[in-house]
């Protein structure tokens, strides 16, 4: 690092501090690879992260011998996960799901959801008519921006389809209801695979074969695993346990270059990437973007995890849960099934289905999740642990409107699961082109939040 003699631009007399082209605020998957492909173009770059350790909502904890995820369950292997896996030396460790297979939980039973054609037509999800239904979808009107994601779904797919098995399980993707999602946001990237695919069924059928050519996949350790090899290659870019409390713009009209406060000093930036969630990011803009006041109101989905050990024989990746269905339980990942987990059962509570449900006690949410295991899938388990996730899946509701007042200066850059999609490769990808951006020694241009739909 390179001292200068920046001046901290507010006349206080605090110590000058580091000089660096790229300040990177979040040391999760998306600062981190960030951090990576910024450091592969010969880009000079620091993160601070807040937490002790690297990886963001991305947590991997051993517990009796037994590998949980208190964070995402499962990953795609894109060709971009595959190549960042490949460059911090952690190929060797990556453990592929053995079946694609999902359930879903609807009128008392579990049926595997029709996501191919031959699924389709053997499922007992649907009956004859909800599935005919179904396939009229090319002959309903485009979706539109103006619709919930519920609205479009039942008015292209009906509403059988709907609630046995498509609001589940794209609702259980962001633990939301999707009668509070707009299309807008939610479902921007579908809508516009819809026009070039020429209906929804057929993006949707696009989407679903290339995720079979990206396996999901976990990590010998967890999925932890990855962030912290990422972090393992550039630790000498990236600073744990040193949270930003301030941006400050040293330009005229917010522009940069940057000062970043931190608890060890000020660090001068020519340029800020912010890949933080919402609440912190309005705080660290407030002053500097218009309209970041408003992303203090994005809403999060608090959930609870309860880790369930338990032997059954079906393959797969688990279930969700259809929303008229008499249970608390959103969702259960199979992790034993998908990676050999050793028993282990994610089973997902709370959401914006029941955010209160997530203040229970350990003993009730235990209790709970355990009775409606047995119920679901008839065999008894035992509980390993219990997590809480207060700021836990970004909504994508109605309080996604707000990004529309959003107007970030040159030289700032929102690169946020919130702002654009969700998954994991998708951070992966977005942090990828951040970096050829700043490489290319444009600023500002991709400045704007971009709101976008989450998948893989
Ligand atoms: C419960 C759950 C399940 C999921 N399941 C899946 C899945 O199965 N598959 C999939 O692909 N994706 C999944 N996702 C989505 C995916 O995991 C996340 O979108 C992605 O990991 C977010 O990474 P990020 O780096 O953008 O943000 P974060 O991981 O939120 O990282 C932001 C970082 O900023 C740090 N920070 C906060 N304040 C400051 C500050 N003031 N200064 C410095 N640092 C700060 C935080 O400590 C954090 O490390 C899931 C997400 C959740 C929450």
């Amino acid at each position: 690092m390179t001292a200068t003699d920046a001046r901290t631009g507010d006349g206080s007399e605090r110590e000058p501090g580091d000089a660096h082209t790229v300040g990177i605020v979040g040391a999760g998957i998306t600062g981190l690879a960030l951090t990576h492909y910024l450091a592969e173009r010969g880009v000079d770059s620091v993160a601070f992260e807040a937490g002790d350790e690297p990886g963001g909502v991305i947590q991997s904890r051993t517990v009796d011998g037994h590998v949980l995820e208190v964070g995402p369950q499962r990953m795609r292997k894109t060709p971009g996960i595959g190549a960042i896996a490949e460059a911090v030396g952690v190929t060797d460790d990556i453990v592929e799901a053995r079946e694609e297979d999902l359930y879903v939980y609807a009128n008392g039973a579990l049926g595997q959801a029709p996501l191919s054609v031959e699924a389709f037509l053997e499922t007992d999800l649907l009956s004859w008519r909800g599935k005919a239904r179904m396939l009229a979808e090319p002959l309903t009107r485009q979706g539109m921006d103006v619709e919930t994601a519920e609205g479009l779904f039942v008015r292209k797919f009906g509403r059988e389809a709907y609630e046995r098995f498509i609001g589940p399980l794209y609702g259980g993707i962001y633990g939301s209801d999707p009668a509070r999602m707009p299309a807008a946001y939610a479902l921007e990237g579908l809508l516009d695979r819809e026009a070039e695919a020429g209906s929804l069924l057929a993006a949707f059928r696009q989407r679903v074969g290339s995720g079979h050519e990206s396996p999901p996949i976990s990590f010998r350790e967890g999925n932890q695993q990855l962030p912290e090899a990422i972090y393992e290659a550039h630790a000498d870019r990236i600073e744990l346990e040193t949270p930003v409390t301030d941006i400050r713009s040293l330009g005229p009209g917010g522009e940069g270059p940057y000062l970043l406060e931190t608890p060890d000093g000020i660090h001068r930036v020519e340029q800020v990437v912010v890949t933080t969630p919402a609440g912190v990011a309005s705080d660290l803009l407030a002053g500097l973007a218009d309209g970041a006041d408003g992303l203090a109101d994005l809403l999060y989905n608090p959930l609870a995890l309860v880790f369930l050990d338990a032997e059954h024989g079906r393959t797969g990746k688990g279930y969700q849960v259809g929303y008229d269905e008499d249970l608390h339980t959103l969702g259960v990942s199979w992790n034993a099934q998908m990676f050999g987990r050793d028993g282990v059962q994610t089973v997902f509570l709370g959401g914006m289905h029941e955010p209160e449900l997530v203040e229970a006690s350990d003993d009730r949410l235990a209790r709970i999740a355990r009775e409606e295991y047995k119920e679901v899938m008839g065999v008894d388990a035992s509980v390993i642990d219990v997590a809480r996730l207060d700021v836990g899946f970004p909504a994508w509701d109605q309080s996604w409107w707000q990004l529309e007042a959003v107007e970030l200066p040159p030289g700032i850059t929102l690169a946020t699961n919130y702002t654009a999609r969700m998954g994991i490769p998708s951070r992966v990808r977005e942090a990828k082109s951040i970096a050829e951006r700043l490489a290319d020694g444009a600023s500002g241009d991709a400045a704007e939040a971009v709101p976008a739909t989450a998948d893989d």
